[in-house]
């Protein structure tokens, strides 16, 4: 049977990862994969977190097998983490923890398949590159509608009139803060317009939450979500503790379906559990025990992101400026009001290629670009490199 597998080309980015190791050059930057970097160059694992796994290491009684949602309590936090520990919406949500947010995204992608099959997935152009995929594993029609940067924030009329083909129930895919691949995210009346829109045309959000805590700040990052939510009776939602925690290889997340009212709760919940229970049985347990005892120290978790968050911003808005000083055309100068750890560098896939080549800076022949991966001591260097492969 495997002479009837097809044959697929090896994923671009961790084959572009690759490239990079073989690189001798000592003063390579790795711009390519999606994850926090320190000035060194790690992905460290959180203080909050080492402390939390000793004490798991010390008091974790049993491995025995869990409820097939997770676990109650980290799915409780996370609910209240995302649409904040006053909403009135609490009530109307069902939640289960899910292998990291991809899981999560498959999870949701399973349950339209479910209820509403003939429905069309949009999600955005340029996105995060494992959207489609996913939704068309799960049986999905995907289509895509344009995500574009306008003077405040994204071009809302542009997107309205790219969904002019779209039908009630179909599901539109948002990225709930620090868009990947473009930084771009909506103004606060991008949110209300994309609501009311939603509203209007009987669409059901989906809203992909990877970097909470990396745009403005964890609550802060949740205000578009909370707006639709107020809005619309059905928001879908993913999130994803890979970031934000630091929990990557553990595996963390959840989905979330915010119902129209809180009967339909054990319907879905049942519908969620079984989907999951026919895939991986129940999600793991270490993960999610360590992210409650994070949610107890939150205080300190939050000080640890806010240094990530700033560490970022920092880099950002350094590289803007030695872009600026060294005539990079004024096109780089929109980085700087970009959210999170991504943009895409007005570069051309040839022009990226030269960046890789010629000064070891690698990125995404897209142009996009982990501004965590930059070091500050390399700042002039890569800028100067930009600045230079920009003009050619
Ligand atoms: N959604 C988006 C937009 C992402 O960028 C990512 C990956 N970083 C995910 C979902 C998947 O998250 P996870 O690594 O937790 O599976």
């Amino acid at each position: 049977m495997l002479h009837l597998l097809p044959t697929l080309l090896p994923d671009p980015i961790w084959g572009l990862t690759a490239e990079f190791q073989a690189d001798p050059r000592p003063e390579k930057l790795d711009l390519i994969v999606g994850v926090y970097r320190d000035e060194n160059g790690q992905t460290p694992t959180l203080d909050v977190v080492k402390a939390a796994e000793c004490q798991l290491a010390e008091t974790a009684a049993t491995k025995a097998y869990r409820p097939l949602a997770g676990n109650a309590s980290f799915n409780a936090s996370m609910t209240r983490l995302l649409l904040g520990d006053t909403s009135t919406e609490l009530e109307r949500a069902a939640t289960i923890q899910t292998v990291g947010g991809t899981g999560a995204l498959r999870l949701l992608g399973d349950f339209i398949k479910l209820a509403q099959p003939a429905a069309t997935i949009w999600t955005t152009d340029p996105g995060y590159i494992n959207h489609r995929p996913i939704f068309e594993t799960s049986g999905l029609r995907v289509r895509d509608y344009p995500w574009r940067q306008s003077a405040e924030g994204i071009d809302v009329d542009l997107i309205f009139h790219c969904l002019a083909d779209a039908r009630p129930g179909d599901v539109l895919l948002i990225h709930g803060c620090c868009h990947n691949p473009s930084g771009i995210d909506p103004s606060a009346e991008d949110w209300t317009e994309i609501a009311a829109f939603c509203a209007k045309r009987e669409l059901v959000p989906l809203v992909d939450i990877a970097y909470q805590g990396f745009g403005d700040g964890l609550s802060e990052d949740t205000a578009g979500l909370h707006r639709l939510v107020e809005t619309l009776p059905l928001v879908l939602c993913s999130a994803s503790c890979s970031k934000n925690m630091g929990l990557y290889c553990d595996r963390l997340g959840v989905a979330m379906v915010v119902a129209p009212e809180e009967r339909a709760i054990a319907k879905t919940m049942r519908n969620l559990e079984n989907l999951g229970r026919t895939n991986y049985s129940m999600p793991p347990e270490h993960s999610a025990a360590v992210a409650n005892l994070v949610f107890n120290a939150k205080a300190q978790w939050v000080a640890e992101l806010d240094a990530i968050r700033n560490r970022v911003s920092y880099l950002r808005k350094e590289l803007c400026d030695t872009l600026e000083r060294q005539g990079a055309p004024a096109s780089f100068q929109a980085l700087r009001r970009h959210k999170g750890m991504f943009s895409l560098l007005p570069l051309s896939p040839t022009q990226m290629q030269r960046l890789r080549s010629e000064y070891g800076i690698y990125g995404s022949d897209t142009g996009r670009v982990n501004i965590a991966g930059l070091r500050a001591a390399d700042l002039s260097m890569a800028a100067t490199a930009i600045a230079d492969v920009a003009a050619r």
